[in-house]
């Protein structure tokens, strides 16, 4: 077979360890681990979604509604945009998928920065596509830099505000020069995951409508703890998202996913708490780290990085203990690791090890 050259040189993505693979490894029950590895909400998901999924699991011999047409109108309204202005993807990771194959192939590039999201070089160069990276600023993406790295052959440009891994965020007044002033012809992808972590983020909705080169990431996988079920979407001009519309598959978004994002959305205690733990749970680490002179970088998000010396070795310690971390040599940051928000059970647990084992 003649496959796709790109993919011989493609890098596999390895996500956060699932809990069962490590409890199996070690011959431990599932529920003797704990899992702060992939940024997931560790209040669970939302009763209401639960209850929504129940009701669905009945009907799923019926094919999905490949319109989301519920779903789509629930977000419209809670973010006051048409429904015109969604897509709905398998998480926000296909949103990636679907830009990409709008707008990379050979000859062209995308720009990021260093330390950023993972997928992003892996979907442009799968499109064929090369990748600028922009070396960071205090770990966090040098927007002003970013801007002045495009080329001719730029066809996208990908922001996370705030970024993961590093948990930092770009100031509102750089987001607005970036969306501002970035070329007609360029695509700016805000990717959003963590938005809802912050109290004062661009409130860029506004702009959606005058500029067809801009969209903005959102997920369900994250503040509202729907990960496994894999609900993201795009919020766009309705010219640019009726493009895309034309790459997702009819049936992206299976029916109980559908119908717990829009439970979930109704759940603002859940999201309410969720913030809360968070905050907690940031405010915890940042304070026990800084006592032990471990450095860390000032978190926007639900996660934090830790600076603890070999990062590869202190992840396979604290997993021995049943702790699943992440490692960070993938990005460039081998003497660090990156620590998912959990309850404040979790964290204990998880700084008593850090501390026993340094
Ligand atoms: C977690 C995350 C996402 C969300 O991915 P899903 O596919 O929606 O689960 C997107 N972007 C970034 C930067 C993330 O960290």
């Amino acid at each position: 077979m003649k496959l796709n050259p790109q993919l011989e040189h493609l890098p596999v993505y390895h996500g956060g360890r699932p809990l069962e693979e490590v409890a199996r490894e070690l011959g431990l029950p599932a529920a003797e681990l704990i899992k702060l590895a992939s940024n997931e909400n560790p209040l669970g998901p939302s009763a209401k979604a639960i209850t929504a999924m129940r009701e669905a699991a009945a009907r799923v011999n019926l094919y999905p509604d490949g319109n989301a047409f519920y779903l789509r109108k629930g977000v419209a309204e809670k973010l006051g945009v048409t429904p015109a202005n969604l897509i709905f993807g398998n998480g926000s990771n296909e949103i990636i998928e679907f830009v990409s194959r709008a707008l990379l192939g050979p000859n062209t590039n995308i720009v990021v920065s260093q330390y950023c999201f993972a997928i992003y070089p892996i979907a442009a160069h799968l499109a064929g596509a090369d990748c600028i990276s922009v070396p960071a600023k205090d770990f966090g993406h040098d927007l002003a830099a970013m801007a002045e790295a495009i080329t001719t052959e730029t066809r996208i440009v990908f922001v996370a505000n705030p970024n993961n891994p590093t948990g930092t965020r770009a100031s509102n007044e750089a987001v607005m020069d970036l969306v501002n002033g970035i070329p007609d012809d360029v695509l700016l992808v805000m990717d959003e995951a963590y938005f809802e972590f912050i109290d004062d983020a661009p409130d860029l909705l506004p702009l959606i409508s005058e500029k067809q080169n801009l969209i903005l990431m959102r997920t369900f996988s994250k503040i509202h703890g729907l990960a496994g079920l894999r609900v993201g979407y795009g919020i766009g001009h309705p010219d640019f998202i009726a493009a895309l519309e034309k790459i997702r598959q009819p049936f992206n978004l299976n029916a109980i996913a559908q119908a717990a994002a829009l439970a979930a959305l109704e759940d603002d205690e859940h999201v309410r708490a969720t913030r809360e733990n968070n905050t907690e749970g940031l405010k915890f680490f940042e304070n026990a780290f800084a006592e032990m002179n471990i450095e860390t970088v000032p978190s926007y998000a639900n996660f934090i990085l830790a600076k603890v010396g070999d990062g590869k070795a202190m992840f396979e310690k604290l997993q021995q203990r049943g702790i699943i971390t992440r490692a960070m040599g993938g990005y460039g940051l081998a003497d660090w690791i990156r620590i998912s928000i959990g309850t404040p059970l979790e964290n204990g647990r998880c700084l008593a090890a850090l501390a026993d084992l340094r």
